[in-house]
């Protein structure tokens, strides 16, 4: 079973992602906020972690720059969502430690296929645009 966290406050967008990816049959966990996600994630390593940037209380990049400080999150690709890729952001995104990003609104023909691309790639394979597959 290939487990997804999705770290998203937005509602919309939660809910956008669940019904994109349930039917593919991934194990979904949740969190709406920063302290939630790490809190799932002390107890769970997930095949990817999908997670915003822009959170209530610990952003995104902070959340990964923790992860990517554990051994057990080494390999496991984690892609910003973000509704603001600006010239530059890719490069800060990359610096904190995610794996890629992915552009919102979400395209949701592409996600499926972008969060496979990633999930087989693993964490170190980011393309130039920093999404995939291009
Ligand atoms: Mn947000």
């Amino acid at each position: 079973m290939t487990t997804v966290l999705i770290v998203e406050d937005n509602e919309r967008n939660m809910r956008l992602m669940r019904l994109l990816l349930r039917p593919l049959g991934y194990d979904l966990l949740e969190a709406v906020d920063g302290k939630q996600a790490l809190a799932t994630l002390e107890r769970t390593t997930p095949d990817i972690i999908l997670v915003d940037i822009q959170l209530p209380d610990v952003d995104g990049l902070e959340i990964t720059r923790r992860l990517r400080k554990e051994p057990r999150f080494a390999t496991t690709p984690i892609v910003a969502l973000t509704a603001y890729a600006m010239p530059g952001d890719r490069e800060m995104f990359l610096r904190a430690g995610c794996t890629g990003y992915v552009a919102k609104p979400i395209d949701t023909r592409a996600f499926p296929d972008i969060i496979a691309a990633y999930l087989h790639d693993g964490a170190t394979a980011p393309t130039p645009e920093g999404t995939k597959p291009g």
